[in-house]
C-alpha cells in the first residue's frame, strides 16, 4: 500500500483538472474502476460542475529576482483554482495573496478557491519572515475552462442487489493522510472484495470531495437509496492515531452497529463522534436529510485531531504500512462481519438434545456454552451482530459455531 501511497502523493490534485484523471488512471492499473466525465456547467441540487483548473507553472519572484514560493517544488505553494497571473504586485497588495500559519512556521498550509476568482501562494511563515519589502512578480499559469469533473467507479455485483457502499475522495494535492490513505486503503478493500463471490453488492466510489460527491448522489440517488445497507467514508486512516469512527445521521444503522462491534473489539475503547458534532467529510451530503444513507466515516486521526492536518507536514512520512493495513484489516472485518450477518431462527421448540448429535459437553466447556449461548439468540430477531454482542464475543468468532448448527438445528430467517 506504501507504494501505491508514494506514487499517487505527487501528484497535483484539485477537484477538477488532470491531476484527478492522473490519479484514477493510477488506480485503474489495481482495480478496474469506470471514468465519469461530467462537464463544467452540469447542475446537481443546488451546485454547478465549476471549471476545469489545470495548473501548468507558478512561481513568486521577490524584488531581487530570487523564486520564493514554486509550485514545482510543492504544489501546496499555489492556491488551488488560482486564475492565471502575470504581473508585478506591490507589498500591500501581495500580503492579501499570501498564506503562512504563524503557528505551525515551517508548515506550508493547503488553502483552494473553487468558487471565488482568486489567486495565491502559499509559504512557511518562517519562509515568509524572510521575504524583503518591495515588488513581487507573480506568474501562475493557469487555466479555468469549461471541462470536466471525474470521478470513479467499480459496481461488484453479488448474490443480492443490497449494496455495501465504499467512498473516497481525490481531490487533494501532495498530503498523504489526508488524502492519500484513503485512496489506497479504498482500492484494497476493493481487490479483496473482488477475489470471491460476495453475498452483497459492492460500489467503491472514487470521487472530488463535496462537489464530487454532490454530483454522484445527483446521478444515482434512486439505486443508493433503495439497495445500500451500509456506506463508509474511508479518510484519514494512515497515521498513527487510533481507529475511530463518526456516525450516521441516523446513529443507529447496519454501518454504525458493525463498525462500533469491530472496533470494540480490535481497538478496545476508541474514538465514537456523533454525526452533528464531527461530520467533515463526504458524509455531509451522503448522510443529509432526505438522502440518509447509512454512512459511517472509518479513520485514524480526523481533520484537526492531527496537527499536520492540511498543510505539507501531511506528506508520507507520518504514514506508515502497518498502519494502512490495520485500517483495512478493521474495515474487511467490518464487510465480513456484515457477509455473515444473518437472523437465525432455531428449528425445535426447547433446546435441542445436544448429546445425541455429539455436540454436548461439560457445562463449563466454552466451546458448548457458546453453542447454547448461538441457539438461545436463534429468535429470528437477533441478527449475529447482536447475538455477538450479546454473548461478548467477535461475531468472526461465532462463525464456526453458526456454521455447526446450521446442519440441522438451525436456518437462516
Ligand atoms: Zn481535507
Amino acid at each position: 500500500m506504501m507504494e501505491l501511497a508514494k506514487e499517487l502523493f505527487p501528484i497535483n490534485r484539485s477537484i477538477t483538472g488532470q491531476g484527478v484523471r492522473d490519479t484514477l488512471a493510477i488506480i485503474r492499473k489495481h482495480i478496474p474502476i469506470t471514468f465519469y466525465c461530467i462537464s463544467s456547467g452540469m447542475p446537481a441540487f443546488d451546485w454547478v460542475v465549476p471549471p476545469e483548473w489545470n495548473l501548468y507553472d507558478a512561481w513568486l519572484k521577490d524584488p531581487l529576482g530570487n523564486i520564493v514560493a514554486d509550485a514545482k517544488l510543492n504544489n501546496l505553494h499555489v492556491v488551488g483554482y488560482s486564475e492565471p497571473m502575470d504581473c508585478d504586485v506591490g507589498w500591500p497588495e501581495l500580503q492579501e495573496h499570501l498564506h503562512s500559519l504563524p503557528d505551525k512556521p515551517t508548515a506550508i498550509p493547503y488553502v483552494t478557491s473553487y468558487y471565488d476568482r482568486n489567486w495565491g501562494f502559499c509559504v512557511s511563515h518562517r519562509a515568509r519572515q524572510n521575504f524583503i519589502e518591495g515588488t513581487y512578480r507573480v506568474c501562475i499559469k493557469s487555466t479555468l475552462e469549461p471541462g470536466h469533473l471525474n470521478y470513479g467507479e467499480w459496481i461488484i455485483p453479488g448474490q443480492t442487489d443490497e449494496e455495501i457502499f465504499i467512498s473516497t475522495y481525490i481531490c487533494h494535492p501532495s498530503m498523504a493522510n489526508d488524502q492519500v490513505s484513503g485512496m489506497v486503503v479504498a482500492t484494497e478493500l476493493a481487490k479483496w472484495v473482488g477475489l470471491a463471490p460476495r453475498r452483497y453488492t459492492y460500489r467503491f466510489v472514487f470521487a472530488p470531495e463535496t462537489i464530487g460527491s454532490i454530483i454522484y448522489l445527483s446521478r444515482n440517488l434512486k439505486n443508493l437509496k433503495r439497495n445500500v445497507v451500509a456506506a463508509f467514508n474511508v479518510c484519514f486512516v494512515g497515521d498513527d492515531g487510533e481507529l475511530s469512527m463518526i456516525r450516521s445521521r441516523h446513529g443507529e444503522t447496519l454501518a454504525d452497529r458493525v463498525a462500533e462491534h469491530v472496533l470494540g473489539h480490535l481497538v478496545g475503547v476508541f474514538r465514537d463522534d456523533e454525526f452533528i458534532a464531527a461530520r467533515g467529510s463526504d458524509e455531509r451530503q451522503y448522510c443529509s436529510p432526505g438522502l440518509d444513507l447509512p454512512m459511517v466515516v472509518i479513520s485514524r486521526s480526523l481533520g484537526e485531531n492531527y496537527p499536520q492536518y492540511h498543510t505539507s507536514l501531511d506528506d508520507l512520512s507520518i504514514i506508515s504500512e502497518a498502519n494502512l493495513e490495520g485500517s483495512y484489516n478493521a474495515i474487511r472485518r467490518m464487510l465480513e462481519v456484515l457477509e455473515m450477518n444473518r437472523t437465525y431462527k432455531c428449528k425445535f421448540l426447547c433446546e435441542p438434545q445436544m448429546g445425541k448429535r455429539g455436540l454436548y459437553g461439560p457445562p463449563t466447556d466454552r466451546t458448548m456454552r457458546t453453542r447454547m449461548d448461538i441457539l438461545q439468540c436463534c429468535d429470528g430477531k437477533h441478527d449475529v451482530i447482536a447475538m455477538a454482542d450479546k454473548i461478548g464475543m467477535p461475531a468472526w468468532e461465532l462463525a464456526p459455531f453458526i456454521e455447526q448448527l446450521e446442519v440441522d438445528l438451525i436456518e437462516a430467517t
